[in-house]
This record gives C-alpha cells, structure tokens and sequence, in this order.
C-alpha cells in the first residue's frame, strides 16, 4: 500500500517542515501505517503564526464586515456538508471511530459552522449609563488576534469546528494542531477554506506532537488565546506556557462522569443511556459516562440488564455497517487500557463482562465492553479516566448518597440522571459537580448549547453565545462631548 503523504497549510500554501520532518500515522482497524505528515518543528510553527498573525492586521481579513466574515463560515458549512461522506470516511480511516458516528458528526458540522457564521454580526457591545453627564461611554467586543487550537484525536472535525467558527466569526486569525494521531480531517477541512476563499492565513493547520509542536505553538508571543482539548498533562503545560506570552486559555479536558440510575427510571432507556454513554465510541470520549451509579432496590436487576445488553455489541471494523463498537485509537491506549483492567482485578473489583482484547484477523486494537461491580469508590478504575469501553457500577442507597457518590471525583464534566420524578431531576441537577447534565438522556449536543467542565475537566466554556465572550475582549471607550476646555490634570475624571 503507497502512503499517502500529506503537506501543511501555512500562509495559504501547502508545505513541508523546514526540515524535511515527517511523521507516520496509523490506522486502528488494521494497525498499519497508512500516511504521513509533516512533522512542524519550532521554525514551522514561527512561520504559521507570523502568517496568522499577518493576516489579522491584513485589510483582505481586517477589511470585512462581520457580515461578510459569517457568509465565509456560511460557505465553509455548505462545502462540508456537499463533503460528508468523505469527511467521514478520511476520520474513520485516522481515529478508527465507526463510520456510523462519524458521519453523524460530519453531518452536524454545518449547523454548527452555520450557528457562528449567523453570530457573526451579532457581538455589539453597549452604551453605559456613566454618571458624569460630560461624557459619552460605550463598549465594543474586539477580537484578540491569533488563536491556536490545540485538537485531540477523538472527534477532529467538531472539536475544531466548535473553536474555529466563534474565533473567525468575531475577526481572529487561527493556527491549528491536530492530534499527532489524527491529522487529516484538519488538512482537509483547510483544503475545503481554500476552496471558499479564506483569505491566506487566516486559517493554518501545522502537524506534529505536543513536543515540539503544541509546545511552540502555545507559547508563541504572538499567540493570543489558546483553545485546548486533551487530557491534563497536556493541559497543566499550556498552562505554564501561558505564563510567557500570557495568552488567555480555554481547557476542555476529559472526565469521570457519573450516571445516576433511580429506582423509579424506565430501566430500558437507563440501559441504552449508560450503553450509549461508555461504549459508543468505544469508551474514547470525554463525557464517557464510566461511573454508573444504581439505587440498591434496582442494583441486581439493572446490573443484569447491562451485562446482557453488552453481550449483544457487535464489535467489527469501524467501516461496517452493522459494527457497534470498532477499534481503540491506539496501541499505547489499549495496553493503558489491559492496565486499568488488571489492576482493578487485583484490587478486588468484579469483573461481569469483557476485561480481554479481542484478536481479529484484520489486526488493529479491539477491546470489548467491560463491566465491572464494585463495592466501593476507591478502586482506580472509579475514580480514574480510562478513555476505553470499562463501565465500573456501584449501588447507593438515598439520592444525598448518590450525589456525594458523583460529586466524589476530581472532574466535572458531564452526568446523567435517570428518574421520572421531575423534582428529584431538578434538585440533582443542581447538585452535581458537572458542566453539563443530561436527564433521561445522554451525548445530546447542539451549537446553541455549551460545552465545559469543572475542576480538573477544565475551564472555559465552547459553544453557544458565550463562545463569543471567548474570543474577544471588551474594548470601553470614553468621548468627552463637553466643549469645555480640558480642566486641572491632576484630578481624575
Ligand atoms: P492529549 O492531551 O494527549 O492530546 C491532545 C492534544 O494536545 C494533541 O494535539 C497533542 O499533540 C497536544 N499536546 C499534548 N501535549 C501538549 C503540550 N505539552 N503542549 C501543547 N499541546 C500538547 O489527549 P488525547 O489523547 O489526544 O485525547 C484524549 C483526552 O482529551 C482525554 O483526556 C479526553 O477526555 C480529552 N477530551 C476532552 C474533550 C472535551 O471537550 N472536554 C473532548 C475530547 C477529548
């Protein structure tokens, strides 16, 4: 099989790292080497962000009206969706997610791109009431100047979309780095903004790891906001990188989200929640819903449910219709996650269901739905983000134990509450350590929407209107409209 080797976009050019750098990335359903990419190195990420940078101050981008900067974001969306299909096939064929969710994420792209590009020419700012009667006060929202987008290898395209449509619809420029593991959905979408005339520069894309790449690119002086997503270790360096160029951060990071299951939910829907919240994707998601929690009344039944449930997942390659769960990322993420297991036995935990990977004759890194019971909290696997298909489940006894059980954790993500009391729904909804809460429900997500967590899931919040606070600063502007003369200059006015 030829690789498919692929260039950076830079300045509106396709190139090479200077130094000829390149790296192999693999697919998971079969585990072989199917393309490389540039490896940026400290020089690449300079030139990307001068050219970023002088694409901010450029009339071609400066010039527009934000009306004109979201009618771009409009085209963007409207070339993405003509391209779902192959969006989707090139992401499956990177991360190894089944075609089924990638599609279906290629498929919301637009609404989100469409969502920003309509806000573009909505961020105004206000008049302000000051109490000096010779004075005229008004406020706008400016952009920053050049943000970099720091991507994981989980869901490329809309984790960058949901970054890339707030930042460009409110006049900033963008260099982007894609997951070392998943890179081509990003050159592709820089492909389809070439295509809808983005003037160059404004959108960039350099290729790499976190060291050098991510590093350079976050500490950069002329980098002024930085948009990250990924696991904490990643996150605590940008942070400290921060502290040079003092650009202001947004982290999105990875979770232990707690299901809560009442004794009086619809079993059946609470079974499609919790499988629909820890083995999609094969567990690789940052709201996993890893830590199920189950009134004592309904522990046995609802654990015997679940473990029957998993017994049906198909697990295939990522490209056949009828696979349910298909490859983990990785080989390092699979052994990490052969870890997690192993040490969870020896602990004591009770493993239900799956806990071995799966050998198929394709190759790749399979591994099955796993269940494990547990009778406390302590174990590593409930306290700990896996980021594969291991659902640990633990009984509780009133709903102030489940919300101490949820809330003992050093994340804050997302949760679920399966109930049909609608008081019960409310008063765990406001009680939950989390930044989302889904009721009866699981993984819903929408533009209008935000996304964020709380203590170690990060801080930050993407998507919605609020995305748009994100990205700009207020500017406050004082007219003195007196045709007095200038008084005194040592008293303030
Ligand atoms: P990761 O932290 O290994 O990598 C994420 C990105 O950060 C990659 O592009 C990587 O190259 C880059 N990076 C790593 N170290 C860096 C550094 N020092 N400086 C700059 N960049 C650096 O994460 P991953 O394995 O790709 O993704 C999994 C993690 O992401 C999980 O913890 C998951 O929960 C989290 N995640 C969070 C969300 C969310 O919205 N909250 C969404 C998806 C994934």
């Amino acid at each position: 099989m030829t690789l498919k080797q692929y260039q950076m976009y830079v300045g509106g050019e396709w190139v090479d790292a200077v130094d000829g750098g390149r790296f192999d990335s693999f697919n998971p359903a079969t585990g072989e080497v199917w393309a490389s990419f540039p490896a940026a190195a400290v020089v690449d990420v300079d030139r990307a962000v001068k050219a970023a940078h002088q694409a901010f101050t450029n009339p071609q981008w400066r010039g527009l009206s934000p009306t004109q900067r979201g009618q771009l974001l409009a085209r963007l969306a409207e070339v993405c969706r003509e391209n779902t299909d192959h969006l989707a096939e090139l992401e499956t064929l990177d991360n190894g997610k089944l075609l089924r969710e990638t599609r279906g994420q290629a498929a919301f792209l637009p609404d989100f791109l469409n969502y920003f590009a309509g806000l573009a020419d909505k961020v105004q700012g206000d008049v302000l009431p000051v109490n000096k009667s010779n004075m005229f006060c008004y406020t706008k929202r400016q952009a920053l100047g050049v943000v970099a987008a720091i991507i994981p290898w989980n869901s490329p395209l809309y984790l960058t979309v949901i970054k890339l449509g707030p930042a460009l619809a409110t006049g900033n420029t963008i260099v982007l780095k894609p997951s070392e593991h998943a890179s081509a959905t990003l050159l592709e979408l820089a492909r389809l903004s070439e295509q809808v005339g983005f003037p160059p520069g404004v959108i960039n894309v350099v290729t790499g790891f976190g060291k050098p790449t991510g590093d350079a690119l976050t500490k950069h002086p002329l980098v002024r906001r930085v948009a990250f997503t990924g696991g904490v270790a990643g996150a605590k360096q940008v942070v400290v990188n921060s502290s040079e160029n003092l650009s202001k951060v947004s982290l999105e990071l990875g979770g232990k989200s707690p299901n809560i299951i009442f004794a009086d939910a619809d079993l059946e829907s609470a079974v499609n929640g919790v499988v629909a919240g820890i083995f999609a994707a094969s567990g690789q998601s940052c709201v996993a819903g890893s830590r199920v929690i189950v009134q004592e009344s309904i522990y046995e039944a609802f654990l015997a449910k679940l473990i029957a449930r998993a017994k049906t997942i198909k697990i295939g390659l990522p490209t056949d219709a009828d696979s349910e769960m298909g490859p983990i990322a990785t080989e390092t993420q699979i052994n990490a996650i052969e870890g997690f297991v192993h040490r969870a036995q020896q602990q004591g935990a009770k493993l239900c269901f799956g806990g071995a990977r799966v050998r198929v004759e394709f190759g790749g890194w399979y591994f099955p739905p796993t269940i494990f019971a547990c009778d406390h909290q302590d174990y590593e696997i409930f306290q700990e983000e896996i980021f594969g298909p291991v659902v640990s489940v633990l009984p509780f006894a009133s709903e102030a134990d489940a919300i101490d059980v949820a809330n003992n954790s050093k994340y804050g993500l997302a949760a679920g509450i399966w109930t049909k009391n609608l008081a019960r729904a409310h008063r765990v909804a406001d009680a939950v350590v989390s930044g989302i809460v889904w009721v009866n429900t699981y993984r819903a997500v929408s533009p209008m929407a935000s996304i964020g967590g709380f203590n170690a899931s990060g801080y930050g919040r993407e998507g919605g209107i609020e995305a748009l606070n994100e990205y700009t600063e207020t500017k406050t502007v004082w007219i003195n409209i007196s045709d007095e003369t200038m008084p005194d200059p040592f008293i303030m006015r």
